[in-house]
């Protein structure tokens, strides 16, 4: 029998509010332990909860991104478990009224546009963190990301493939960073996902039982994760047995998953409304303020590089994916760089350089590579010295025209200089010269390239195959 992938992501994203979702501490990630915290956060008895404005504008704008309906009036409520790392006892988040339901995100999948649907998404606090004892004796606990004010995303289970849930989960997190909504760090754990899967028989319309994969923190891993359980659960069946409804521990490094619980140890989380906090109501007035303070979303600006710049679609989706090559792409057009000629720069050699590096940021602004192509331009220094330039503007951050003078990168011009070289050329070659001299024009290939060695590259190509052709033309003369 034939089986068919259901899945369905839940993300959770800190926002990027600069304090904690109930009181005043600072968001910021690390710092030495408990320094981050206050009675509030740490939910000592009598404290009061107030809400961060700024994390319900953050929730809003998520939704408004994603096509959401935004709720005029939402509650918090408690959600009651037991664990250390929350030491009241419950976490305060959104139950039956969440602050945006039914969205939706468009992905592609070869060249094809297909929608996942967005049930919710809410508002939460964060836990705190818990530190064990690799010798077993005991755990500590530190309470900085307690009360980080984080949204859960919730989608519909729309996606049939690990490739979906990967590009899906690659979307949203674009959209979270146009938006400022968060800063998506996925190595500091700030936005991670939950991967839930089922198979069912080709065509069936009844949804299989589902296993739940817990805080995947990159790409990679949600592809994989999805891959590895398609086989486990495709395995059970084909055997004829039954997949059980689990929460599982994805381990990157075994490249597998291991059970958690079960369903018969889910737990019951007796939620209520939250007594300490009024409701969340929202004017129409305010929502539309948040849409419009929204800033161009990836497909907006997809559309103006393919319309109006007349960039490939290709290139268009690969330099949008990020908003902070989508950034640098636009200052290096505004001081003047040709706009194809940014975008190769960017897929080619800085992607390169981010990837070798393992780093999403570029150390300087757009400008300089409109600089550094203005270099090109000119005739000032050749194509390949400009890819030795990027490098060094890449370790250094030094400008272009900086590094070009500092290391002599600049090209040779100098009718005499030139002439000197060509002639040594001609004379220590003699064997290619003949060569040239009988019919073979590819001798004039490697005579050039002998030039370009001797000046280090730097040599007007120009210049010297003009003063080359005169050179052997002077030779082959009785
Ligand atoms: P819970 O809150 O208990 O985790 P939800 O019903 O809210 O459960 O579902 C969580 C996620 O699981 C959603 O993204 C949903 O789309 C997905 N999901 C639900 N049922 C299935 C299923 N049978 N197969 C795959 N994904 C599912
Ligand atoms: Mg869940
Ligand atoms: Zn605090």
């Amino acid at each position: 029998m034939d089986y068919e992938v259901v899945i369905g992501l839940e993300i959770h994203v800190e926002l990027a509010t600069k304090s904690k979702i109930f009181c005043g501490c600072t968001t910021e990630f690390g710092g030495e332990v408990n320094t981050h915290c206050c009675p509030v956060c740490t939910s000592m008895p009598g404290t009061l909860p107030v809400m961060n404005e700024k994390a319900v504008e953050f929730a809003v704008k998520a939704g408004l991104a994603m096509n959401c309906e935004i709720a005029e009036f939402s509650k918090m409520d408690r959600k009651n478990y037991f664990y250390p790392d929350l030491p009241k006892a419950y976490q305060i988040s959104q139950f039956d009224l969440p602050i945006c339901k039914g969205g939706y995100v468009d992905i592609d999948i070869n060249g094809k546009m297909k929608r996942i649907g967005i049930t919710r998404i809410h508002i939460e606090e964060d836990a705190g963190k818990l530190i064990h004892d690799p010798h077993g004796k005991g755990s500590l606990v530190d309470y900085n990301r307690c009360g980080v004010p984080l949204i859960e995303i919730v989608s519909e289970p729309d996606m049939s493939s690990p490739e979906e849930a990967r590009k899906y989960f690659e979307k949203v997190r674009s959209i979270l960073q146009y938006t400022g909504v968060s800063d998506c760090r996925m190595q500091e754990g700030s936005i991670r996902a939950d991967v839930n899967l089922s198979l069912r028989p080709a065509g069936s319309t009844k949804l299989g039982t589902r296993t739940e994969m817990k805080n995947l923190n990159s790409f990679r891993s949600v592809f994989n994760a999805a891959e590895s359980e398609i086989k486990r659960q495709s395995g059970i069946l084909r055997q004829g047995g039954r997949v059980g409804q689990e929460t599982r521990r994805w381990d990157d490094d075994a490249g597998k998953s291991f059970p958690m619980r079960n369903k018969e140890e889910a737990h019951d989380y007796r939620y209520f409304p939250e007594p300490d906090l009024v409701p969340i109501i929202l004017t129409k007035e305010r929502i539309d303020a948040y849409r419009e303070s929204l800033p161009e979303l990836p497909w907006k600006r997809f559309a103006r590089y393919t319309e109006e710049m007349g960039i490939p679609g290709y290139d268009a989706g690969i330099i949008t994916a990020s908003v902070k090559t989508s950034d640098f792409f636009e200052e290096a057009v505004k001081y003047g760089a040709d706009a194809k000629t940014a975008a190769n720069w960017i897929m080619g050699d800085l992607m390169r350089l981010m990837n070798d590096a393992g780093t999403e940021d570029i150390p300087f602004g757009g400008k300089m590579l409109a600089e550094l192509a203005d270099l090109i331009g000119q005739g000032r220094i050749s194509n390949n010295i400009a890819k030795t330039v990027l490098s060094e503007m890449f370790a250094t951050g030094g400008t272009p025209s900086f590094i070009v003078k500092e290391k002599g990168l600049e090209v040779v011009s100098d009718r005499d200089e030139l002439a000197r070289i060509v002639d040594k050329v001609i004379s220590h070659n003699k064997k290619s010269v003949e060569d040239y001299m009988g019919g073979k024009e590819k001798a004039m290939g490697f005579l050039m390239g002998q030039v370009m060695r001797e000046t280090g590259g730097k040599a007007n190509p120009t210049m010297v195959k003009a003063m080359l052709a005169d050179g052997l033309k002077k030779a082959m003369e009785p």
